[in-house]
């Protein structure tokens, strides 16, 4: 089994790579922020105290997140790909404690080039399908490809959202970077390329752990 982990600012691509990923290689799919997003829309009592956090695009604190990831991830079935967790030093203790993890990939991006592509990003309020209203737009506006729900921007892809969310980033979950170096299993690539190329770099690497 390959579990894997993502790690890259808001922008980065880190979703839609981590989607394809999971799929190429049949890996489970684990994105804390469109879990709590699910919490969210479902009113329940994680989403409720989510909510708060996420709207303001401050972290969740860790013993929430610790919940989640608990409750979603069913064991043994399938490799995993972590995206969007850990986010920070705590988070990445409690990960390396229970799972083995193959490789942790750095989506390396400038901040501006991030801060555009936010900007441009809208999502698919059912099934979670992401397009750039820029590159590739849904073929009938704000309408899924796919499901045919409404597509529209998150609530936290707000101006000072952003600004937070990308400093919680820089103050807390780039250090990562460090942690997983230590320990031999980190890597970097550049994001910057198109969605095709990142995915075909990051193949190569995901391949080799098999
Ligand atoms: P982005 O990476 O663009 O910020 P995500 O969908 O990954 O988007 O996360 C949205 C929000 O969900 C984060 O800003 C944060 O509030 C919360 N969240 C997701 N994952 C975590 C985590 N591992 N730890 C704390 N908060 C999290
Ligand atoms: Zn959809």
């Amino acid at each position: 089994m390959v579990n894997i982990v993502l790690i890259g600012k808001q922008g980065s691509g880190k979703g839609t790579q981590a989607k394809l990923l999971a799929k190429q290689f049949d890996l489970e799919h684990i994105n804390t922020g469109a879990l709590f997003r699910k919490h969210i829309e479902e009113q329940t009592h994680l989403g409720i105290i989510a909510d708060e956090y996420i709207k303001k695009g401050e972290l969740v604190p860790d013993k929430f997140v610790f919940q989640l990831i608990e409750e979603s991830i069913e064991p043994d079935i399938k490799g995993l790909v972590f995206d969007g967790f850990p986010r920070t030093l705590e988070q990445a203790a409690y990960l390396v404690e229970r799972y083995r993890i193959d490789k942790v990939i750095y989506l390396s991006l400038p901040i501006e080039v991030a801060k555009k592509r936010i900007t441009s990003r809208v999502e698919c309020k059912n099934c979670g399908k992401t397009y750039n209203l820029l590159t590739s737009p849904p073929l009938m506006e704000g309408v899924c490809d796919v499901c045919g729900s409404v597509v529209g921007s998150r609530a936290d892809d707000k101006p000072e959202a952003i600004e937070k969310r990308i400093s919680e980033f820089l103050e807390k979950t780039k250090i990562l970077i460090d942690f997983f170096s230590k320990r031999d299993i980190a890597i970097t690539v550049d994001a910057s390329a198109s969605v095709e190329e990142v995915f075909s770099e990051l193949c190569e690497i995901v391949k080799e752990l098999f």
